[in-house]
């Protein structure tokens, strides 16, 4: 295990304890989330070594690199997930012309293949061997490791995205540094991250799917996410909420708390973190569209 002895977002030295929540997929260990005492960023503490962490990944039950259909949150998961690229794409294309994205995390591929049909050029970074050879036979898209990314180079890509990905990310800073090099200066990258500061994560507690753990090693508030950022000369030009992820986080949140879906629990904790979502930055997950300051 790696404890941290400094606050990755304001380098504080002093933490108090959060919450301890067990890994739901497979592993059943407890783990630490602690709150920075100067800056209020909860982060995983300890977390796994790096060279450990693939094993946590293994789990059948851990759905967001692969693809079965069984059971009816992953059916749910998998047709939200299908409305949603549509959704993710023209989000870039409202935004800007430019058609240069890396998609950094790309799991099976599957938003970098309906990014390349709405002709973008795209280019993927993924990490998991499953990842990887998936986007190959589903989609003939090559993808590569994350070490290609220092042999880029800078002002490349007109959009940088990680969709869930960047709470996932060993050496935080130095990842934000390397967006901020390789995005075009008027470029756009985008972050979406579960929010600490949702209906559904008060709510659910230690239960919250969305901690995730010990995968999570991140819990982003909307504050967070503007210092990280500021601290390497970029800043949050604007928040999205993802309104189908309340739904399913708090189905899959009232799964581990329960032992059971429960269909009308979770859908009226779903839909209050949206009515909260939309006019206090209270949904499950935000996108957070970033440029250079
Ligand atoms: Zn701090």
């Amino acid at each position: 295990m790696k404890t941290y002895t400094k606050c990755p977002i304001c380098d504080g030295e002093t933490f108090v304890d959060f919450i301890q929540c067990k890994d739901n997929t497979g592993s059943n260990d407890t783990f630490n989330i602690c709150k920075c005492s100067c800056c209020k960023f909860a982060f995983t503490n300890p977390i796994p070594l790096h060279s450990d962490i693939a094993k946590y990944y293994e789990s059948k039950d851990y759905i967001s690199h692969s693809n079965t259909s069984k059971g009816l949150v992953n059916f749910l998961y998998q047709g939200i997930r299908n409305y949603t690229l549509d959704r993710k794409v023209a989000l870039l294309q409202k935004l800007s012309d430019g058609k240069n994205l890396l998609d950094i995390g790309s799991g099976t591929g599957e938003f970098l293949s309906r990014s390349k049909e709405a002709k973008f050029i795209v280019t993927g970074i993924e990490p998991s061997k499953t990842g990887k050879d998936q986007t190959k036979d589903n989609f003939g898209i090559d993808v590569n490791d994350e070490h290609h990314l220092a042999n880029m180079e800078d002002g490349k890509f007109d959009f940088i995205t990680m969709w869930h990905v960047l709470e996932h990310v060993y050496d935080l800073n130095k990842r934000v540094a390397e967006l901020k090099r390789l995005i075009k200066n008027d470029g756009h990258i985008i972050i979406a991250v579960p929010n600490l500061t949702s209906f559904d994560a008060a709510k659910y507690k230690k239960h919250w799917a969305a901690y995730d753990l010990p995968r999570h090693l991140y819990h982003f508030s909307p504050n967070d996410i503007s210092s990280l950022v500021e601290k390497h000369d970029m800043k949050v030009t604007q928040i999205l909420p993802m309104k189908f992820d309340s739904f399913y986080v708090s189905m899959l949140s009232e799964k581990y708390k329960t032992g059971s879906t429960n269909l009308f629990s979770s859908f009226i904790a779903g839909l209050r973190s949206n009515i909260h979502g939309i006019s206090k930055q209270q949904c499950s997950s935000q996108i957070y569209i970033i440029k250079n300051a």
